[in-house]
């Protein structure tokens, strides 16, 4: 048994004996974008932090660009989570120290003004300021090193959109990037082989572990609690065995307080599955940013392949969606050509060299989803809404328009049975928003809204400091607590609520 406090990395291959326990100020469950930079506001107010984390650390060099190993070691459920309701809609989200921006596309907005003015003027949160997130902001673009990259690392699939965009006079730009260090290898969803992005685990964290103060510990997977009263006394788990992922032994931390970071999957999960909140809200809200690819054939060779993941936007956010390019592996390019016939769908695969790719990420608003704990784990549903759906079909519809514009001879959208379409005045009918959300190809990978935050207990499960409702020492920090959706990606929002939730318990703010 291991019963110290003992600053640094640990793996739980490096625990002697079968159980850990561990006494700290202050336990984080969970290494991803809003549990490191809990730890950096944490650490830097001299509180001694224990980080959690049911994945395992990783380096550069041990990725690889294949799908089953990411998936197998750098996805939480392995990569097969998904939504179900009116449509089945994937939602990965990452697992290992450094979370979901692990395996991010590091593109970086900061949270829009009347998303922050609506959070704190409709949901009372008195903490969520412009005054307090501006700097916060600059921060992270600080810590991060967010930059743009150059028009040649960002190669043909994000200069095409580009140049579409342009010629249609859409007000578009290359998206800022956590990744000083990119070199253009169009992968980021397998983890960053060259070291060019800056997960948590690699800015943040490593700030954290700089005070001294910070102990984090890979492989340790939290599940249940010791309570008292209105008081967390301790959080209790397993020990994984890293590669096998299975149990190899139990681990038990105490601390005067506890921070949920796993996620919006997971933190209200965490919540649900011990009664610490109520499932009226815990679990509710979820808001996802639905998302559909648009594939546009060039007569010219793009090698989607090559390039920034995901490098060049168009801002239609006052029309509740952004148009973003991206770029997969050849193996998930057909996951979205299956869509078609298989002669047609083999037909582009052929001529995969020739496509571009682009899409719709929505602001979603009237769909309705839940996260709900079962013996087998969480089940998560999300119903698209009537004005959701048609968003993302006009961003669709436009996501064609920019590909014409850009030169492309026919364009597939990713709708299932759906046409090829031939020219540009053929997409408004080949794409109708009475098409049913069923037969959208939609993708999902911004969970948000869960465990949300409001300054009433009837309608919120955490107070504006971040605090579970009923409970004294035990607050959630990440993207569960927005409100809302946002309609720009979450990473840069999802830390700036982290740094904000760790200086008010550090007693930063009043
Ligand atoms: C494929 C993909 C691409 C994305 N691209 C972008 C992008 O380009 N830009 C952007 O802004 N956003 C992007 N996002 C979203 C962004 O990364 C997330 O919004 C953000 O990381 C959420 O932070 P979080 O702290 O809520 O959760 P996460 O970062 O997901 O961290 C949660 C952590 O908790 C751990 N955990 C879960 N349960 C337990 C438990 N019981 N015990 C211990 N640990 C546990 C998980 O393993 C994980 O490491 C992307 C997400 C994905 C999946
Ligand atoms: S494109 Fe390649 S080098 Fe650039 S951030 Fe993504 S994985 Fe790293």
């Amino acid at each position: 048994m291991s019963a110290l406090f003992t600053p640094g990395r640990h793996r739980s291959a490096e625990v002697t004996g079968d159980h850990l326990e561990i006494d700290a100020d202050v336990a984080i469950l969970g290494a991803g974008a809003g549990g490191c930079a809990a730890a950096a506001a944490l650490a830097e107010s001299g509180v001694r932090v224990a980080v959690l984390e049911e994945g395992q650390f990783w380096n550069p060099a041990q990725f690889r660009q294949s799908s089953s190993w990411a998936l197998r070691n750098l996805y939480q459920e392995r990569g097969t989570r998904s939504m179900r309701g009116n449509s089945v809609i994937p939602i990965p989200g990452g697992r290992g120290v450094g979370g979901s921006t692990l395996v991010n596309s590091a593109i970086c907005f900061r949270c829009p003004d009347p998303i922050l003015d609506r959070w704190h003027d409709e949901f009372g949160c008195t903490t969520v300021t412009k005054e307090r997130f501006h700097p916060y902001f600059d921060r992270i673009w600080e810590t991060l090193g967010v930059t743009t990259q150059s028009a040649e690392i960002q190669r043909l699939n994000n200069t095409t959109f580009k140049k579409g965009a342009e010629a249609l006079g859409l007000k578009g730009h290359f998206l800022a990037r956590s990744a000083p260090g990119c070199v253009g290898c169009g992968i980021c969803q397998y983890g960053c082989p060259s070291g060019g992005k800056s997960s948590v685990d690699r800015t943040f964290l490593v700030e954290a572990l700089s005070h001294g103060n910070v102990a984090v510990y890979a492989d340790c997977m939290m599940t249940g609690v010791e309570k008292s009263g209105d008081r967390i006394l301790a959080v209790t788990g397993d020990l994984l065995d890293a590669e096998s992922q299975a149990p190899r032994g139990t681990a038990r931390v105490r601390a005067d307080a506890f921070i949920v970071s796993s996620g919006p999957i997971m933190s209200p999960s965490f919540l649900l599955r011990n009664h610490l909140s109520d499932p009226a809200h815990c679990g509710q809200h979820l808001c996802v940013h639905p998302g559909l690819a648009g594939m546009g054939r060039m007569p010219f060779e793009i090698r989607p392949w090559h390039g920034v993941t995901q490098g060049y936007y168009v801002d239609c956010w006052d029309k509740g969606y952004l148009l973003q390019t991206f770029s997969v592996t050849p193996d998930q390019y057909y996951g979205l050509m299956s869509t078609k016939t298989g002669a047609e769908s083999m037909e582009w695969m052929a001529n995969l060299k020739y496509i571009c790719s682009a899409g719709p990420l929505v602001h979603d608003e009237d769909s309705v989803g839940h996260v709900t704990w079962t013996p087998f784990g969480p089940d998560i549903s999300y119903f698209m809404g009537d004005g959701d759906k048609r968003k993302l079909i006009d961003g669709l519809r436009m996501t064609g328009h920019v590909m014409f514009a850009a030169g492309a001879e026919r364009f597939m959208p990713a709708v299932v049975q759906g046409p090829i379409v031939l020219k540009a005045g053929d997409i408004d009918a080949a794409l109708p928003h009475s098409l049913p959300a069923s037969h959208l190809h939609a993708y999902a990978s911004h969970p948000m809204g869960t465990c949300r935050m409001g300054n009433d207990a009837a309608t919120s499960v955490v107070d504006p400091h971040g605090k579970v409702w009923g409970w004294q020492n035990l607050r959630v920090a990440d993207a569960s607590v927005f409100p809302t959706s946002l309609g720009v990606n979450p990473q840069v929002t999802t830390m700036s609520m982290g740094l904000m939730i760790g200086h008010s318990l550090a007693g930063k703010i009043p």
